[in-house]
């Protein structure tokens, strides 16, 4: 049995590997500069490929040639153009160059074949699964995911004095300010398990966006005026654009003087540069912290606000919380300690080595990791004793312990039954390091064996003759864990559900089926109806669609993580309306999205495993999809407010406000933008959408009301489309619209809006039947619907026979009798068979 051995934090700004050497962490350092960090930066110069340091100081000479900040754009589908060798790069291959380029920080022989790679806790299944994907194409056979907040949580209590971590029922914060992203994670001890209760995050909040503004707000201002180039700060963050090589230039000396103002309150900024028309600008200028400070406060209060809700989530006060671990670089910046103290007032901790405390728990993790991959042992099956009645002639071995220990030895016990004979058995540590010897196998076991510190120990227990001849099939392993934690596995970013039909409402919905924060892996079987029938050889589909979000909210706010759809021609029978359908759906530690389906009455099954990495982002689509929220809020905004729900209307005000924003800040967008806002703005519409559903307005009067002024727009329609809408339903609407604002607004009841629906309904029915162009079109679509709709499907010929009689005299009173016989003799009302759907109930 082996571990993973190494640990590698895969950072957005910099990036490190290291590893448990049995005592403590080692963290590598590249073999060039002795530095324990790689910056995460990839510069391309014609074939060459450079990683690292080397990198990022060719981006001054060769901007366009040289790239960073990729781990932001991991699972989406952009990539990046390599003007050098006229090649595409995804965030994936940069990563993986990264990934190799540490692997060359090991200089023993041994092989580099397996690692833990660290991903922020918000880190979605999509970006996850690219994490992935970049270690093996780095050539890593097995990877192993670990969220950040674990790891720095690992390398901070492992450090930790015993009496301080071990205080059960304590709470911790790891606030986690790096480069790119920001995440706080609640943890807490109980039993000498780690756990991540809760977590928040914003995978676009970090050190870049402070050199960012930084940049925009302070130090562009002072170059304009100083060089009078008064385009500038338009045309600088164009992709393409004239002083794209100046925009790198000045991120790069933004970054630098930044660090600068953590140690002093002042500093000098000074280069040259040339413009594309060949003018040569020196510039000078001063910046202090002061103005650092103003730029980046909204970002910084946004990570305390998550501070915020990650304890208000969980009903916690700053009081239950003992102290916030600070680590990642921009936590080095005086005015972020001082604010995150103040405003929460909670103590700030710095232990833990704010750059390398995310290697360092992920090295420990690894240490613990046994690694998937069989290893080759030395049994050689075609000895094993042939015995003419295996099962009952061998002894049966059932061995006790404990998995995790804090001691430096642990008692294994063992019972065993059915012993004839004279047998020995033998305990060994995978290491070499403890060997029990060969015992006399008796009916009660024991054994003391030694652990070593802080890490997994293995174990094989093994069964031997009396001639000392080993018994394979009785061999067993065991594994123990020594150090003061142990992990309780890792929680679930967000929730993962499945979208189902809601036949009532017309729509789909998110059915709920692991929740955020459960511990992975998590596999769970559920059962559901098909809701309507798939025949065998059509063109129906069921369609199992896994989603990841919120699952309170519309299934097109979130994420498609798995699909399957089951087409009818795949099917060699019908998948009858109502029969049972199985689905196991289960998500592995590292995230990959398995799906079961298993359609129980034709015998049918489906499996398949997901890891999709990539999702794309178009500024166009998510103009549009503002729009339409937008659209949407006004309308329950109107509703709200006839309904004199002046609570709601205000809460969905804000939620509008918001939305504004949004918008607008989406149309100064460029598709070609060179910075990260599309993927930003994404997020956030997403999470605003996530509130707004989260907003119960499910309520069953919001319901009805929905229903009614959809019906009551369909009735409008036809009006305004159809001339043979009899003259006295058309008046019967107008008076019915007369009422409406009375029936809505008096009470928040929803008792008058029902009547004023039932009405409409009625009249909607009426339209249906005594408007000619309706009623054949209704005619039509009834009489061609598959036969489990209908109650007795022999009768439907003979009334598609006098119906189309009917239509073709159109004798329309006949038709009407028709159409009344043949809703008659189906099994739902007319307003039950609209949409589509998945086909689960
Ligand atoms: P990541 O985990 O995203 O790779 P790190 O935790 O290594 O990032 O932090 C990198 C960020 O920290 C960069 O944006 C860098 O500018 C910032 N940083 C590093 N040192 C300092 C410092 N002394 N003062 C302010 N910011 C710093
Ligand atoms: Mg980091």
């Amino acid at each position: 049995m082996q571990t993973i051995n190494f640990g590698i934090d895969l950072g957005t700004t910099n990036s490190l590997i290291a590893r448990f050497n049995g005592k403590n962490v080692e963290v590598f350092k590249n073999p060039v500069g002795f530095k324990e960090t790689l910056p995460s930066c990839v510069a391309f110069r014609g074939e060459r490929i450079i990683v690292g340091d080397k990198a990022r100081e060719w981006l001054v000479k060769d901007p366009l040639n040289v790239f960073s900040s990729f781990k932001r754009k991991m699972g989406t589908g952009e990539n990046y153009f390599v003007p050098s060798n006229s090649t595409f790069y995804s965030p994936i291959e940069l990563s993986a160059l990264v990934l190799k380029e540490l692997k060359n920080f090991i200089h023993t022989s041994e092989a580099i074949d397996s690692a833990v790679i660290t991903i922020p806790a918000s880190f979605d299944t999509m970006q996850s699964n690219a994490t992935k994907k970049a270690g093996y194409e780095a050539g890593f056979k097995e990877v192993v995911l670990l969220q950040e907040p674990i790891a720095a949580s690992l390398a901070f209590f492992n450090s930790a004095n015993e009496e301080e971590a071990t205080q059960n029922g304590k709470h911790w914060l790891v606030y986690d300010l790096g480069g790119g992203t920001f995440d706080v994670a609640l943890v807490s001890i109980k039993e000498n398990e780690l756990k991540i209760v809760d977590h928040r995050g914003d995978n676009f909040l970090g050190g870049v966006d402070f050199d960012y503004s930084f940049m925009m707000e302070v130090m562009v201002p002072k170059l304009m005026a100083q060089t009078g180039l008064t385009e500038l700060k338009e045309e600088l963050p164009k992709q393409n654009g004239p002083y794209e090589k100046l925009f790198f230039i000045l991120m790069l000396k933004a970054e630098e003087a930044k660090k600068e103002l953590s140690v002093s309150s002042s500093v000098e900024v000074e280069f040259t540069f040339t413009t594309l028309s060949g003018n040569e600008h020196e510039v000078y200028f001063k910046v202090t912290d002061q103005e650092l400070n103003a730029c980046i406060a909204e970002k910084v209060s946004r990570s305390i606000q998550l501070i915020e809700e990650v304890l208000n989530a969980n009903a916690m006060l700053a009081n239950d919380v003992d102290e916030i671990i600070m680590i990642g670089g921009s936590t080095y910046i005086p005015y972020v300690r001082r604010m995150v103290e103040e405003q929460t007032g909670i103590k700030t901790n710095y232990s833990a080595d704010p750059t390398t405390a995310v290697a360092v728990g992920a090295a420990y993790y690894a240490a613990s990791k046994v690694k998937a991959t069989p290893v080759v042992t030395d049994i050689n099956v075609s000895e094993t004793p042939t015995l003419t009645n295996p099962v009952s002639n061998l002894p049966q071995i059932k061995l006790a312990y404990n998995k995790h220990s804090k001691d430096s030895e642990e008692y294994i016990t063992g019972m065993c039954q059915a012993l004839q004979g004279t047998y020995f058995y033998r305990i060994t540590r995978a290491d070499g390091g403890y060997d029990s010897g060969f015992k006399p196998l008796q009916a009660k076991i024991g054994e003391f064996v030694l652990l070593r510190k802080n890490t997994l120990n293995a174990f094989t227990f093994k069964v031997y003759t009396e001639q000392h001849e080993e018994l394979p099939t009785l061999q067993q392993l065991l594994d123990i864990t020594q150090g003061l934690f142990s992990l309780s596995g890792q929680p679930l970013p967000e929730d993962i559900c499945i979208e189902v039909d809601d036949v009532h409402n017309n729509t789909t919905r998110c059915e709920l089926v692991f929740e955020r924060n459960s511990i992975l892996p998590i596999s769970k079987t559920i059962y559901k109806e098909v809701s309507r029938t798939i025949k065998a050889k059509s063109d129906d589909q069921l369609i199992i669609n896994v989603l990841e979000g919120n699952h309170k909210a519309h299934p097109s706010t979130n994420q498609i993580i798995g699909l399957i759809e089951i087409n009818g021609k795949q099917l060699t029978a019908d998948l009858i309306k109502g029969s049972d359908i199985e689905i196991k759906i289960e998500v592995s530690e590292s995230r990959d999205v398995s799906v079961k389906a298993n359609l129980l009455l034709i015998d049918y099954e489906v499996a398949e495993v997901f890891s999709p990495s990539e999702k794309y982002v178009s500024v166009s689509k998510l103009r549009e999809e503002i729009k339409e929220m937008k659209n949407e809020m006004d309308v329950e905004i109107m509703k709200a407010t006839q309904q004199e729900d002046y609570e709601k209307a205000q809460e969905l005000h804000l939620i509008l406000e918001k939305l504004n924003e949004l918008y607008a800040k989406a149309m100064q967008l460029n598709e070609k933008s060179l910075s990260d806002e599309k993927y930003q703005l994404e997020e956030y519409k997403r999470k605003l959408a996530q509130s707004y559903f989260s907003n119960d307005n499910t309520s069953l009067s919001v319901k009805v009301k929905a229903e009614y002024y959809e019906n009551r727009n369909t009735i409008n329609y036809w009006i305004e489309t159809f001339d043979d809408v009899p003259a006295n339903l058309k008046t019967e609407f107008e008076q019915l619209k007369s009422n409406e604002a009375n029936a809505m607004a008096t009470t928040k009841s929803s008792f008058l809006v029902q009547g004023q629906l039932k009405t409409l309904n009625r009249l909607l029915n009426k339209m249906i039947f005594f408007t000619p162009t309706l009623l054949t079109s209704y005619y039509l679509h009834y009489i061609h619907l598959s036969s489990d709709h209908f109650k007795d499907p022999s009768l439907t010929k003979r009334f598609a026979e006098m119906g189309d009689k009917a239509l073709e005299r159109k004798n329309y009173e006949e038709l009407r009798g028709v159409f009344n016989q043949v809703l008659a003799n189906t099994h739902h009302a007319v307003s039950e068979v609209k949409i589509k759907g998945t086909g689960l109930g």
